[in-house]
């Protein structure tokens, strides 16, 4: 397809959702008060953030991060390379490492300039990496920049990654074998089976254990340290990435290691650290008092969990059909594209904020609706979001019960 092809493709399909009333993207939220916002004058209940933690409104950390904007400017003035390494991004990797138990951390301007970064140099064309099949695009990515041999493994599937890392092996004995998961995955809302992906790292030592834990930090594990404290493998995995711009309240990535040398080669070759801005001033100090209030009040987490539990249940008493979900994030699967937009065009009308993920982003025909939870969210929203979708799930007929097959 041609360029002019390709655009024509794309604006077609959304024209054609927008005519109808029901595109839910770039959809412009003119204020937030976290847990709300507001969108066309309209107040809903965010139930689409990734702020687990309701931590970017904290005033703590507002009040922090504006200060830092006083002391250090708005923009960094380079790279970190060069000219915009501050000694916050040092204070922050010190603090990232100990918090999810690794001896360093490399800190980026985003996480999925994180992934690009360090895959690009750790991986070379003549290794085999091996990735569950719903990692992240950014993982995706970053590997196709390498022209590395890509192999997948069935979601979640132990002993199919176990297989696919012993035959790798085999046939390519000079290259090395890279594993890589999520901690929680990002539309599923599951959690990665770490304990069986470890026991392979553990009976083949010489493989590279990479996690994206993007979803799993301050949401699993002792006081929010992640999935790999979660299920106590910090020590098997090589690596560990993970975001700012979920339940740290700002934006940016790291990678964490127990090598320093493998961290001091990534910091030195990583083109998106040499060759982008280093992450702004407010944006490091917002997640250095993130880890303070993380540290000091582990209750959040628990509070967290306990909104969790308690939407996926009432999610399971309505008969939605929520997949797998152990995370804040609990998907309501619809079923087509379109009955996906006009899902949450339907809880637009009716005060929620939650948005769909259609194909390629979820295998097709599964779209859902996904919705995230948040420490924050209090009772009085929580009743009013399960009202809205016991009501919407009777009239779209997603409901388990919806599903059962016609006779004959
Ligand atoms: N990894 C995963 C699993 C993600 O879900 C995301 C973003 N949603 C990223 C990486 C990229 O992170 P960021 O948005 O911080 O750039």
């Amino acid at each position: 397809m041609t360029l002019r092809q390709r655009c024509d493709h794309v604006n077609a399909l959304y024209s054609s959702i927008s005519a109808q009333g029901i595109n839910p993207y770039f959809r412009p939220i003119a204020k937030t008060w976290g847990t709300e916002v507001e969108v066309e004058g309209r107040r809903l209940i965010m139930i689409g953030s990734n702020d687990y933690l309701g931590l970017s409104h904290d005033p703590r950390v507002m009040d922090a991060s504006a200060k830092a904007v006083y002391e250090w400017g708005t923009g960094p003035g380079g790279s970190r390379f060069l000219s915009g390494n501050m000694v916050l991004h040092h204070q922050l990797e010190e603090r990232l490492a100990a918090f999810v138990g690794k001896r360093g951390a490399v800190v980026h301007v985003t996480g999925f300039s994180t992934n690009m970064g360090a895959l690009g140099v750790l991986v070379t064309p003549a290794d085999t990496v091996i990735c569950d099949r719903e990692n992240h695009a950014s993982i995706f990515e970053g590997i196709k920049n390498t022209r590395a041999r890509l192999v997948t493994f069935a979601h979640n599937d132990a002993a199919q990654a176990m297989q696919r890392v012993e035959a790798a092996k085999a046939s390519r004995p000079d290259g090395d074998v890279f594993l890589i998961t999520e901690g929680v995955f990002s539309m599923s809302g599951e959690l990665a089976v770490l304990d069986e992906l470890a026991a392979i790292k553990e009976a083949h030592p010489d493989i590279i254990f990479y996690l994206d834990d993007a979803h799993g930090l301050g949401v699993f594990g002792r006081g929010g340290r992640g999935a790999a404290d979660h299920f106590g493998i910090t020590d098997k995995v090589d690596f560990i990435m993970g975001t700012f711009s979920k339940s740290m309240a700002s934006i940016g990535g790291f990678i964490a290691a127990d090598d320093e040398d493998m961290l001091r080669y990534l910091r030195y070759q990583s083109r998106t650290q040499i060759f982008s801005a280093a992450l702004p001033a407010a944006n490091t100090v917002a997640v250095l008092t993130c880890l303070d209030i993380l540290e000091r009040e582990p209750e959040r987490v628990d509070r967290l969990h306990e909104v969790t539990m308690r939407m996926r249940q009432a999610y399971r008493d309505i008969g939605l059909r929520i997949g797998n979900s152990a995370s804040p994030i609990i998907p309501i699967i619809i079923g087509s594209d379109e009955k996906a937009f006009q899902f949450s065009r339907a809880l637009f009308e009716a005060g929620v904020f939650a948005l769909p993920a259609v194909y390629p982003a979820v295998p097709r025909g599964q779209a859902l609706i996904r919705t995230a939870y948040m420490s924050t969210h209090q009772d009085r929203q929580l009743d009013f979001v399960l009202t809205v979708l016991d009501r919407l799930a009777r009239e779209f007929g997603v409901r388990e019960c919806d599903m059962v097959a016609e006779p004959g």
